[in-house]
């Protein structure tokens, strides 16, 4: 007669299961997503194994299904993949294969609470995430290939038991017993939105039963994975309006796979409207990270912040299905995945700028976002510029929406003309009747208008385009001698050899100094910044900023 063998864990197993259970109490909800990636490898093992033995086929209909079950208190996840033998369980399960539980200790106390739940797969130890859940798991599997099946049961202390069992098929079933402060988990909603939130793009279809019946959770196609010719575009706007909660139609697409040096595909979107989150809210991109499908986070960077409104996944093979928090901040591989993405995005926006009224739209959703690279992002400054579009006082609204670039500008400017120049205000209409505009309009010196926020800050940074030097006409004195006015002015020059030292005086302590300027045709008088300081728009904002 066959017996029930009991197996003390190794004194490191214990303590590790002390720490897991302990540690990461407020993520227990990651012991679903350890236990659905254990079961889309499984299954991902035996498509490859029956590549060369075709007896390991898997059936066709082959899903990861996941039963709760209110009254007996369990959860019961099983799965047709490639499955364990009794030796596989006793070492797998049984075990720590990878690393020892001192490291994994060691690091645990040294994480922050928020980076403990990746330390868990790091480690190798996902499956006893299980036992946050449970005081009970029992796993029954049977190897593809065998006729035999076991079942692995412990209670998570010292010791597991084997015992010999059935199984129709091959593949893993894992009981559950929940725990009396778990019961959430029993909630089908509940455990279909962790699986939204972690797996919904595993290509293995997951099912959750409600109510006795099978009801699918997860999407189940990564979209990104096929060939772009077998994608409709309405696939790709339903999965962008899934992944970005929206309901417009991307302004751009770009998919993409990179095979060599590094191994990754991309799905991006741009989006065909203005997010909220995107330009008010938190400046970090959301763009979600995929190890071979499954997904690891939204919170890896993958582009720079201001290109924070781009939608989309990334799937590389290059990392670690267990990448953790730490791994992510510090691996060149997410660096150079990081530079080339957003390289694609550059030249994509390079290329749609070609076509003026089609960019025009995009600018008036995210210009001022991507403006802030300007400000920040020394690296792709130069590559930016291009990209920038402006309101200015030589381009009428109505033409390409009234945008106008620094190449453009650069191609109208007078001979001997040195600087851009540009004028920086809270509103174009505002800025257009400043009175500061009126010498270079005399002249017919084109002035960009700028009236971004961010606008205040970047052209400090980017002294010049082509060799010509940016600079506010509110800051210092412009010279404009040497151009002639185009209209004529009937006046007389006035004499201001007695007026200029007396109003100097009378508004002593509220201006540096009063001047002459052939800045002004209509106008009396206009205020200046001083040539070294911030400008005057620069000056109004750090006043509202308090400062
Ligand atoms: P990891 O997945 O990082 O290897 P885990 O603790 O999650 O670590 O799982 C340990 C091992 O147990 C796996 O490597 C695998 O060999 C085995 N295993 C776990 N779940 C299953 C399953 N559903 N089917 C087959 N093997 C499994
Ligand atoms: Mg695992």
């Amino acid at each position: 007669s066959e017996t029930v063998e009991r197996h003390e864990f190794g004194a490191e197993v214990g303590r590790l299961l002390d720490l897991v259970v302990h540690a990461l109490y407020s993520d227990r909800e990651i012991f679903l997503r350890e236990l659905v990636a254990n079961a889309a490898d499984a299954i991902d093992r035996r498509r490859f194994e029956a590549l060369t033995d075709p007896a390991l086929t898997m059936p066709a209909d082959g899903s990861i299904r996941i039963v709760p079950d209110k009254a007996a208190r369990t959860i019961t996840l099983s799965d047709p993949g490639i499955g364990m033998t009794k030796a596989e369980l006793a070492q797998n399960l049984g075990t720590i294969a990878r690393s020892g539980t001192r490291a994994f200790t060691q690091s645990l106390a040294g994480a922050k609470p928020e980076d403990r739940p990746s330390l868990i797969g790091q480690f190798g130890v996902g499956f006893y995430s299980a036992f946050m859940v449970a005081d009970r798991v029992e796993v029954t599997s049977r190897r593809a290939g065998s006729d035999e099946a076991w079942t692995w049961s412990s209670e998570g202390a010292g010791s597991y038991t084997l015992a010999p069992a059935e199984r129709a098929e091959p593949g893993t079933t894992i009981v559950l017993h929940v725990k009396p402060d778990a019961e959430e988990f029993l909630e089908p909603i509940r455990l279909q939105t962790i699986i939204r939130k972690w797996a919904d793009h595993i290509t293995v279809p997951i099912t959750v039963a409600v109510d006795g019946k099978d009801e699918p959770a997860n999407e189940g196609t990564a979209l990104w994975r096929k060939p772009k010719s077998e994608i409709s575009e309405e696939s790709y706007t339903e999965f962008y309006r899934h992944l970005g909660h929206v309901f417009d139609q991307p302004w751009a697409t770009l998919h993409w796979r990179a095979e060599g040096a590094l191994d990754y595909t991309a799905l991006l979107f741009i989006p065909g409207m203005k997010p909220f989150q995107a330009v008010e809210g938190e400046r970090e991109s959301r763009v979600r990270l995929h190890v071979r499908r499954m997904f690891i986070t939204d919170e890896a960077n993958l582009l720079p912040p201001w290109l924070r409104f781009v939608v989309g996944v990334v799937d590389t093979e290059d990392l670690p299905l267990n990448v953790s928090r730490e791994m992510l901040q510090s691996t060149p591989v997410l660096a150079r995945i990081r530079r080339a993405v957003t390289g694609r995005v550059l030249t994509e926006l390079k290329n749609r700028a070609k076509d003026a009224s089609d960019y025009a739209k995009f600018w008036a959703n995210f210009g001022p976002v991507l403006k802030e690279g300007m400000w920040e992002d020394a690296e792709h400054r130069k590559d930016l510029a291009p990209l920038l579009r402006f309101r200015s006082s030589a381009v009428p609204e109505e033409k390409d929406g009234g945008w106008t670039s620094l190449p453009d500008y650069v191609s109208r400017m007078k001979d001997g003309q040195e600087a851009i120049w540009y004028l920086a205000g809270d509103d174009a209409e505002a800025l257009a009747a400043s009175p500061q505009l009126e010498g270079f309009r005399a002249r017919g010196i084109e002035v960009l208008l700028l009236t971004d926020q961010v606008d205040a800050f970047w052209p400090e940074r980017f002294e010049e385009f082509e060799g010509k030097k940016l600079r506010s006409i509110t800051q210092g004195a412009a010279d404009l001698s040497k151009f002639a006015p185009e209209v004529a002015e009937g006046d007389e020059p006035a004499d201001l050899a007695k007026l200029l030292p007396a109003l100097t005086e009378a508004l002593k302590g509220e201006v540096a100094e009063v001047r002459a300027t052939d800045r002004l045709v209509d106008s009396a008088v206009v205020l200046a910044a001083s040539a070294g300081g911030p400008d005057l728009q620069m000056q109004r904002l750090l006043r509202r900023a308090g400062r």
